[in-house]
């Protein structure tokens, strides 16, 4: 499991995790929600190790993920951004074999074996010598989904994935996650999409202020929430 506790981080003065708790067992899909600046993506950046908690710890399988190696913390850990941060100057197939060869030290053909793998499932393999920017958003973010996956990691972070796509590509993207969170990936997704949370959820957080608030099974927290933040935040976004 993925166990977040007491965790606290500030930029300077501005406490933006003030002590957030998160558990995610073994195969189990976490939403994270809440409104802006309420500390989502850092205490997702928190967990992969971009950033440092001032506080509190962040254990995986039971192992603090605080001490160590980043970089062997990062292939265990896959994170997907809004905005993909894919090398625009790479082929998509080099995008996906990069961290394969950088951080899982594999040699050229496995990691070209493992990406060609990747990019089939998610249905991109015709795309492996394109370039991101020739690509739709949507494809980009598969492209980014596949090079996360190729590591074969423990966990997924998913930050705001399909934030940044047109509205007719946000449906493949929110399908692949889906897919994946029902072959026991555990995932920890950051979303505005209401509707995916309610359907694919193991366990819905509510964040504000840099706490979560609440949270339960999306059905206690969609339709019976106790916290009046909590209500009328869903107030504003269902
Ligand atoms: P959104 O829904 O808009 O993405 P969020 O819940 O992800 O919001 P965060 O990005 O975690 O919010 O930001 C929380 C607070 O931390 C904000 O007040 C923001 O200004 C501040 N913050 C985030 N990153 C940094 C940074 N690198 N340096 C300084 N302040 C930061
Ligand atoms: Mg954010």
């Amino acid at each position: 499991s993925l166990e977040v506790s007491g965790v606290e981080l500030a930029f300077g003065t501005n406490k933006v995790l003030r002590g957030v708790d998160l558990q995610v067992p073994t195969g189990r899909t976490a939403c994270v929600i809440g409104p802006s600046g309420s500390g989502k993506s850092t205490l997702l950046r928190a967990i992969n190790r971009l950033l440092e908690p001032d506080a509190g710890d962040i254990r995986l399988a039971g192992e603090s993920v605080l001490t160590g190696n980043p970089d062997d913390l990062r292939r265990r850990i896959g994170m997907v951004f809004q905005h993909f941060n894919l090398f625009p100057h790479k082929s998509v197939l080099e995008n996906v074999t990069l961290p394969l060869r950088k951080l899982k030290k594999l040699d050229p053909d496995q990691a070209r074996a493992a990406a060609l793998g990747q990019l089939e499932l998610v249905g991109l393999s015709q795309k492996a010598a394109a370039r991101p920017g020739n690509l739709s958003g949507g494809q980009q973010q598969r492209v980014a989904i596949a090079r996360a996956l190729a590591m074969e990691p423990e966990v997924m972070l998913f930050d705001e994935a399909t934030s940044a796509l047109d509205p007719e590509l946000v449906k493949g993207v929110l399908a692949l996650m889906a897919d994946l969170a029902r072959t026991g990936m555990t995932m920890v997704v950051v979303t505005h999409e209401m509707g995916f949370a309610r359907e694919v959820a193991d366990q819905v957080a509510f964040m504000d202020h840099g706490v979560v608030v609440e949270s339960g099974v999306p059905e206690q927290v969609f339709t019976a929430a106790e916290s009046p933040r909590l209500r009328q935040f869903l107030s504003q976004v269902l």
